[in-house]
């Protein structure tokens, strides 16, 4: 059997802390690898950089320079997580066997990659990665994580829970990822549901080793926002079904006022009224603001932009990059 070209792709944003260190292990493990002969002599590692604001590019270039393992792809602004393993997989389609994303902080035990491999032999297209636990997070991780799988399930989205984007693509499906033309993706959701035989491998979750977690509060309430929104429609089947409880209320309302009417009785205070024209406002305000952020997100898909811009490309095989998300 041939040995699989592997390439690992490494989404970076201001990693120049961890990074010198994380290319160290990665080598090293990519060395093993090879003398092992489980990957082929053209296997890189190549690192994304998504629009950093450190030195992290130097360093990936200071590293494609020392060593031919090494590669590089630099974005023209930060994109984001997902568009930078979606970059890195693309550039990687057509000269690997096989893709494995990975962070650039190795959290993510990368001994683990034996076991991916074992599973991609064995005939998976697609291989999760699964943490073990997550005690590594904190009280605030740990929470929204539980919220936003158990929000993903509710609302229809099939999510793997406690798989991050650390996972093994074949070819044959990154040709099939690289159909989908959305520029508002959620990989988590989307890979999941392209079917192909599949594996988990699981793997514990180690601390950052130095720097900070670049997902920001704001960057995890975006990728909720993005992976609700690309891969469900449910909250506005929801915001429709509120319509009719509110309307349902009202008709009730309605008549018990009627009836006080006939009675004679005097409708005591405003307090009541008030508070349910309060009710139905918000409950109005939320369905449109669900309905708002649909119609944004099919404005975006209308206008078929780039979904990134690739700045620059070190790939060692002479071939021009593809400059823009589209293909
Ligand atoms: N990352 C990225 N773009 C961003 C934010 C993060 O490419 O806008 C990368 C980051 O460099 C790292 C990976 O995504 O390789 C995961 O980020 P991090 O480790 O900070 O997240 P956490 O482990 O805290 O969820
Ligand atoms: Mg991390």
């Amino acid at each position: 059997m041939k040995t699989t070209v592997l390439y690992l792709v490494v989404p970076c944003y201001n990693e120049e802390e961890v990074l010198e260190k994380s290319a160290a292990r990665l080598k090293d493990k990519m060395a093993r690898l090879t003398q092992a002969g489980r990957i082929g002599k053209r296997s890189r590692v190549l690192f994304v950089n998504d629009g950093s604001r450190d030195r992290t590019w130097e360093i990936i270039r200071e590293l494609t320079k020392q060593d031919e393992l090494f590669a590089g792809l630099s974005f023209s602004r930060n994109y984001g997580h997902q568009s930078a393993i979606l970059a890195g997989m693309l550039a990687a389609r057509g000269r690997a066997d096989a893709v494995v994303t990975i962070d650039a902080d190795l959290q993510q035990d990368i001994e683990a990659l034996d076991r991916f491999l074992d599973c991609y032999e064995n005939g998976s297209e697609i291989v999760y990665g699964i943490r073990n636990d997550r005690n590594t997070d904190g009280v605030f991780k740990k929470t929204t994580a539980r919220i936003f799988y158990k929000l993903m399930h509710l609302l229809g989205c099939e999510t793997i829970t406690n798989h991050a984007d650390y996972r093994l693509l074949s070819k044959k499906a990154l040709d099939a990822l690289a159909e989908f033309k959305e520029v508002n993706l959620f990989l988590r959701g989307l890979i999941p549901s392209m079917g192909f035989a599949s594996d988990v491998v699981y793997f514990d979750v180690k601390e950052r080793e130095a720097g900070q977690s670049k997902y920001t509060l704001r960057k995890m309430i975006t990728l909720a926002v993005d992976g609700i929104t690309s891969m469900s429609t449910r909250p506005l089947q929801i915001s429709t079904g509120l319509g009719f409880v509110a309307c349902l209320f009202s008709i009730g309302m309605f008549l018990s006022c009627i009836i006080d009417w006939v009675n004679g009785r005097v409708v005591a205070g405003w307090t009541s009224t008030v508070a349910i024209i309060c009710l139905i406002g918000g409950m109005m305000m939320i369905s449109q603001g669900i309905i708002g952020t649909y119609i944004g997100k099919i404005y975006m898909e209308s206008k078929e932009r780039p979904r990134y811009i690739v700045e620059a490309v070190i790939l060692h095989d002479g071939e021009k990059e593809d400059a823009n998300g589209r293909d």
